[in-house]
């Protein structure tokens, strides 16, 4: 059966905020997704997170697509909106929620819009822009916890002791997917795939603020959409 043809009913209220964290890989989505959750007081949500979890624990939806996560080809898109639409009938994404690589295709920006737009959610795009150059140089450096998904940099974001995880001591690894070779698979779908989607939401009147997020502190970056979101007006359906 198509997605469509599900009568998807998210928790989301009438008053709800939906903040789409968008950007290629490593421009920091991840880490402006934690102060916008401590700020906000709403839950992140990250297909990439989720769909690790799936590999990590070995479900049906995680074996089906650990070939293509591991190549950093996406997921089909129905796998994707399923996974998000399920999330999103958590009692804690009433007030809002922050997607973080998601949506990723056009076709998923739809399938995005036609949910929310049925249950009155508002969306707002923080685009992340980074120059090439330094996302290829930042993901070479990139480490992660592989117990509680933590990210690391060589250059930018330390852990206090080499190659070892701040929160939890475990032994830092190098993500599948952030081997050279395959960072450049995940660059060229980007621009293939998830780069059209600004377009799309420029069609559809989405309110989107570009973020340059090539040069400044994490900081510094989140600084400037903090403001960018008060002024909207947006933030006060979560009371900010
Ligand atoms: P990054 O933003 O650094 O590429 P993510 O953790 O967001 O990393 O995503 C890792 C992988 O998970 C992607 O390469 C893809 O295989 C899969 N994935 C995550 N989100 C989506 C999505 N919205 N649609 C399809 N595949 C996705």
């Amino acid at each position: 059966m198509a997605l469509a043809d599900l009568e998807i009913t998210p928790a989301v209220a009438t008053r709800t905020l939906a903040v789409v964290l968008f950007g290629s890989p490593g421009s920091g989505k991840g880490t402006q997704a934690k102060f916008l959750v401590r700020w906000l007081g709403i839950p992140q949500i990250s297909t990439g997170d989720m769909l690790r979890e799936h590999v990590r624990t070995g479900t049906a939806l995680g074996n089906a697509i650990e070939a293509r996560m591991k190549a950093g080809s996406l997921v089909p898109d129905h796998l994707v909106n399923e996974l998000v639409f399920e999330r999103l009938r958590k009692p804690d994404c009433e007030r809002g929620f922050i997607l973080d690589g998601y949506p990723r295709t056009p076709e998923q920006a739809a399938e995005m819009m036609r949910v929310l737009g049925a249950s009155g959610a508002t969306e707002v795009v923080i685009h992340l822009v980074v120059d090439y150059n330094i996302i290829i140089s930042r993901m070479a450096g990139r480490r992660v916890c592989p117990v509680c998904a933590t990210l690391y940099n060589a250059i930018s974001n330390r852990p206090a002791k080499e190659g070892v995880c701040d929160l939890d001591g475990a032994k830092l690894v190098v993500r599948a997917d952030d081997r050279p070779e395959v960072v450049r698979a995940r660059l060229d779908e980007y621009e293939a795939l998830t780069r059209p989607v600004i377009d799309f939401f420029r069609r559809a009147g989405v309110k989107m603020f570009e973020e340059n997020a090539s040069d400044q502190t994490p900081q510094e970056i989140f600084e400037k959409i903090r403001t960018d979101l008060a002024a909207s007006g947006l933030t006060e359906l979560v009371g900010k």
